[in-house]
């Protein structure tokens, strides 16, 4: 089964947004683990909980995936940042864990400066002093485009991170169709060969997630702007080629495109025709 979600907002509460995402007819999503430009969060009821649990497990929901804020930077060198973004990792890694979620993705950040080792080794001390190893929940690193002083634009930083951490069985990739294509990651000309370095550097088994998602800028040119499926510098069919790749078989995929529900609803609707017209 192909489970192909979208970003959803949690303003209505988390069992109104599994609603919405069968309504969609979707089957999967992802949301903010908290306000994405703020630190706040809403707390839901046993009630609520339980509503989203079996509206999930009725529906035959693909893994979902939370996504920390953009507030976020744990690589940041400046003490307050850090000590806000290890906050908030820690809290929400439980958070999440505690809603059955599966997988919690993150940006890994920008060292702004200090260096990408530096960066790095915040990243790990970040982590280790957030994940317990007892949790169920896998932490999932971004692949980034790389703008400014973005770690994570290429396989090696994040295998870097994996491998330093205590508990590197907790933490797994998320692959950003547009993010890898600016960072220049052929996967218009050369899926295969970009998904066997990927293979190489970290292993396919890492892989949890796919955000499908168009780019607005052009190949290699380390600028994060979304686009619409088909709509952008990567286009349809390259984007059909990942959905129907056999090494990212069983994924999760979830749209980031600038749409609404209904827009996404049109969208999955789509892939799902184009998929099946072969
Ligand atoms: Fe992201
Ligand atoms: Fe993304
Ligand atoms: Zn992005």
């Amino acid at each position: 089964m192909l489970a192909i979600g979208t970003h959803m907002s949690i303003a209505e509460g988390i069992a109104k947004t599994a609603e919405n995402v069968v309504k969609m007819e979707a089957d999967t999503m992802q949301i903010f683990s908290r306000n994405p430009r703020g630190s706040g969060y809403k707390t839901y009821s046993e009630k609520e909980i339980s509503r989203f649990l079996q509206i999930r497990e009725e529906h035959h929901f693909g893994p979902v995936l939370a996504h920390a804020p953009y507030t976020m930077n744990l690589a940041s060198p400046k003490e307050s940042v850090y000590e806000f973004a290890c906050m908030v990792i820690k809290e929400d890694i439980a958070r999440m864990d505690a809603l059955s979620i599966e997988n919690l993705v993150f940006h890994p950040g920008s060292h702004t400066g200090a260096g990408v080792q530096a960066g790095i080794g915040n990243i790990i001390a970040g982590l280790d002093q957030a994940v317990t190893g007892q949790e169920t929940i896998t932490i999932l690193l971004e692949t980034m485009s790389g703008k400014g002083t973005e770690i994570g634009a290429n396989f090696e930083e994040l295998k870097a991170i994996r491998e330093g951490v205590k508990h590197p069985e907790r933490i797994g990739i998320c692959l950003d169709t547009c993010h890898v294509f600016a960072a220049g990651y052929d996967i218009v000309n050369d899926l295969d060969g970009v998904l066997s370095e990927f293979d190489r550097v970290l292993g396919l088994d890492l892989l949890r997630a796919i955000h499908l998602n168009d780019s607005m800028m052009p190949f290699g040119s380390r600028k994060d702007r979304h686009a619409v499926i088909g709509g952008g510098e990567i286009g349809l069919e390259p984007l059909l080629a990942v959905l129907r790749h056999p090494a990212l078989k069983g994924l999760p995929f979830y749209l980031e495109t600038p749409l609404d529900d209904e827009g996404h609803k049109g969208e999955i609707k789509m892939i799902r025709e184009k998929l099946a017209s072969e």
